[in-house]
């Protein structure tokens, strides 16, 4: 019998060695790349640097490389309820990492039917993640997706109980690992000794929900949106330029370069925008809810104005855009003290 496995693909050097280690064996590896919206490669962080190019889909790249089909699959949607309301709660940041994994290991039993395959495969190593990796939390993950004893992770495996797959010989437990722990030193000396040499540098972060700078807008919008609220919308915003909370009621974002500039200017729809026309300036979206007083209005402008070439030369034309109606305001750039008290 031909043995297929079902990996979950990150393309970070742990799911390279863990999808490496099965391919030398002779299994047949397809597998899935899920996009949950907080991905770090969906919206990358180096936005933020326009000299360093995006980055890749890492693990479109492994599945080149080692040369398996690769399913990208976009959960972003159904995603969302793991975030607001997770069963098993959050770790340091607002990542809620035993949800995660459950609600990944439910899709994974789904696609392992579909795409006629016997067991699934991680590049989890025991004890590498505080909230999620460690032997209680791996068991519970199993137990609550339906998977007990499905779940083969090729860099531990040595460490924990026998598989389905090893206890029926279809995997061979002796050319299995006992990694254990945070260090990655014993994958990157891995690597070198297999010559594996094209792989994202480990530990980079991969996800927005363990960013402390993420997290922190994230749960400004909950606190002043409430969590029901959350879209996918948001959830791309919150990635994307310098925020302020202005007010109760109004949360600014600006741009930091062209690239973002351009980006934002797509959402302005529902959105008041501030723009300094007669200058290069950031982009600026003003999220509202109700209306804004005209003090409101000439303060916002003045944030333009800070971020535009103009910030140093006194009085500023600024436009206000709010669907069809527009406005020019003359305004001095707003003080930076209290620009850094609103930033979140
Ligand atoms: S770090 Fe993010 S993607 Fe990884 S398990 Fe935690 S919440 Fe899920």
């Amino acid at each position: 019998m031909r043995v297929k496995a079902l990996g979950m693909i990150s393309g970070g050097l742990d799911s390279t060695l863990a999808t490496k280690i099965l391919v030398d064996m002779g299994i047949e590896v397809e597998g899935i790349n899920f996009s949950t919206g907080f991905c770090v490669t969906e919206h990358s962080r180096n936005f933020k640097d326009e000299k360093k190019p995006l980055r890749p889909n890492e693990a479109l790249r492994l599945a080149n490389e080692l040369r398996f089909k690769l399913h990208l699959i976009d959960v972003s949607k159904d995603y969302l309820p793991v975030v607001i309301t997770p069963k098993y709660g959050y770790g340091a940041n607002l990542n809620p990492c035993v949800d995660c994994r459950i609600f990944m290991f439910k899709r994974m039993r789904k696609l392992m039917d579909e795409f006629g395959a016997q067991f699934m495969f991680t590049g989890e190593v025991l004890g590498q993640r505080p909230m999620s990796q460690h032997r209680q939390a791996l068991k519970t993950i199993e137990r609550d997706s339906g998977l007990e004893g499905l779940v083969l992770r090729p860099l531990s495996a040595a460490l924990l109980d026998p598989t389905v797959p090893e206890v029926k010989g279809w995997v061979d437990r002796s050319r299995l690992l006992a990694l254990a722990g945070r260090s990655r030193k014993p994958q990157m000396a891995l690597a070198k000794e297999t010559g594996l040499e094209d792989y994202p540098q480990p530990a980079g972060g991969c996800c927005y929900l363990t960013d402390p700078q993420y997290t922190a807008r994230l749960q400004d919008f909950f606190d002043h949106n409430g969590k029901a609220n959350l879209t996918n919308e948001d959830v791309i915003l919150l990635k994307v330029g310098r925020h302020f909370r202005f007010s109760e009621n109004i949360k600014v974002i600006v741009g930091r370069n062209e690239r973002e500039n351009n980006f934002l200017k797509v959402y302005e729809n529902g959105r008041h925008v501030f723009r300094v026309p007669e200058w290069p300036s950031a982009h600026m979206l003003a999220e509202v809810k109700g209306a804004l007083s005209p003090d409101e209005v000439r303060r916002l402008a003045s944030i333009a104005a800070r971020y535009s070439d103009a910030e140093d030369k006194g009085r500023v034309a600024v436009e206000h855009l709010n669907g069809e109606s527009a406005e020019i305001l003359e305004v001095s750039s707003i003080e930076e003290a209290a620009l850094e008290a609103w930033r979140i």
